[in-house]
């Protein structure tokens, strides 16, 4: 049988031990073997007390089980939940009895969800919306992944195609009477007014702020001359109970990277002093990472520890520059409230350097930085705007869907011939975007809606 035709199952919970495991079936065998352990065949929906028994009728555990028969199922197919209690060995015992059937298997990753997504029940954008969500770690993670999921994106998308099919079929349509001199213009004329107005509208959504950033989060790296207090700094940060993630310590002292959930905006703090030469493979990668990832920065915090020192001047990202060690000043005394230090402004554009001034070792200042990176990350992801974009493959693919609109309005003065292929092209990219690519349908449409009569 084929393996897309077999039944799968999968422990659909967190891991064992647990007080409730939920395994998951999904297949047309489910309904036989959930017939066989439990005895009989739940009412649909329906939560029911089962004692669960292997195929020589030794009991495995005392379960809850639901059934859904298909097609009112998350994946389309007849699904069993078995919950049973979280024990690894009863997770075993359950595994082996439901492998003992044939043509029932353990699951690959995601498959439940491609089965889903097979079937219709969730569309591509809806399926990463999915996994988005099981992956979120902070509230705007949370909210921008259920809007993928409840397909806010999956929706535009369709009725966009939809729209460009409508209109390729206009110009089909022309094509097909392009020997009847004045018809082609009466039918491509409406179709370039849709086309127009979809690219608007597409633009705009490509147009918001970069919502799929979302997922990796914003990335500071904190950077300096040595013994600025950087490391200092990155602790201070990291004890904070902002802290979502534990640190990753190198072997002999200092965290290399902190992510902080921030109002709900994922930012990852990367020390670039704790990016270090060591001899210790697991940390050498850690080091590679690291170095990586603060090289692609979207935020420079970069930390002195007196007035006039040296800082870089010409930087693609954006840099703050943060003076620490304000306790040492002189006038330390007055220092109960945190100043703001502005940089020189002849060599800053306000928008891209700020100045700060801390102690990092008392943590003075740190609540006005902290402030200051919330808004930045509010900038920069666009303050819960309800941004539509997910992912960068996403965006790839609106964007390919406006260039070929842009190309077709203007090859609409050359002929329609040119104007339909680039019609096609934006039509497969949201296929693409959909992940339903298929030409058939702009064939299906012009047969439907125009009665060509020839
Ligand atoms: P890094 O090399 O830039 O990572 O600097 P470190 O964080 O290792 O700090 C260098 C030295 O400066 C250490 O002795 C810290 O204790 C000290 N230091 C860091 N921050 C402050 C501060 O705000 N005030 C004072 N007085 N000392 C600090």
């Amino acid at each position: 049988m084929h393996p897309r035709q077999q039944t799968i199952f999968a422990l659909s919970s967190g891991r064992s031990p647990s007080a409730i495991a939920i395994v998951r079936v999904s297949g047309p065998q489910a309904a036989a073997a959930v017939t066989a352990l439990a005895g009989k065949l739940p009412l649909p929906r329906m939560a029911t007390r089962a004692l669960l028994r292997d195929i020589r009728r030794d009991p495995i555990d005392d379960a809850l089980v639901l059934w859904f028969p298909a097609p009112s199922s998350a994946t389309g197919e007849d699904v069993a939940e078995f919950h049973v209690h979280g024990g690894r060995a009863v997770l075993a015992s359950l595994f082996a009895a439901l492998q003992a059937f044939e043509n029932v298997r353990a699951a690959e990753p995601g498959e439940f969800t491609r089965r889903a997504f097979e079937n219709g029940k969730l569309d591509l954008t809806e399926a990463e919306g999915l996994d988005d969500l099981i992956h979120a770690d902070t509230e705007r993670q949370r909210r921008q992944a259920l809007r993928q999921l409840k397909g806010l994106l999956g929706d535009r998308a369709r009725n966009w195609r939809a729209e460009i099919i409508k209109a390729s079929a206009l110009i089909e349509a022309g094509i097909d009477f392009s020997d009847e001199a004045d018809v082609p213009a009466e039918l491509t004329a409406p179709a370039l007014a849709r086309i127009k107005m979809l690219l608007g509208e597409i633009e705009q959504v490509l147009g918001a702020q970069r919502s799929e950033r979302l997922r990796e989060g914003l990335v500071v790296a904190i950077a300096g001359p040595p013994n600025v207090g950087k490391s200092t700094l990155m602790n201070q940060l990291a004890r904070r109970e902002v802290a979502i993630v534990s640190p990753h310590a190198g072997t002999t002292r200092d965290v290399i990277e902190v992510q902080l959930d921030l109002d709900g905006y994922p930012v990852t703090v990367i020390d670039t002093a704790g990016i270090r030469e060591t001899d210790d493979p697991v940390e050498q990668e850690g080091v590679r990472r690291a170095r990586a990832r603060a090289s692609e920065a979207d935020l420079v915090l970069w930390l002195v520890d007196t007035p006039r020192q040296d800082h870089p001047h010409e930087s693609r990202t954006p840099l703050w520059i943060v003076r620490n060690k304000t306790d040492l000043d002189a006038i330390a005394v007055d220092q109960a409230t945190p100043r703001r230090e502005t940089s020189d402004p002849s060599r800053s554009d306000a928008a891209m350097q700020r100045g700060f001034a801390i102690s990092a070792s008392r943590g003075d200042g740190l609540g006005e930085l902290i402030a200051a990176l919330v808004s930045f990350a509010q900038d920069f992801f666009g303050a819960d705007s309800g941004g539509l974009i997910g992912r960068e493959r996403q965006r790839q693919l609106l964007q390919q869907t406006t260039d070929a609109l842009r190309r077709c309005i203007g090859a609409f003065s050359q002929g329609e011939e040119f104007a339909a292929e680039d019609l096609r092209i934006a039509a497969y990219a949201l296929g693409r975007l959909l992940g339903r690519v298929d030409v058939e349908d702009i064939l299906d449409v012009i047969f439907r809606d125009f009665c060509i009569g020839k």
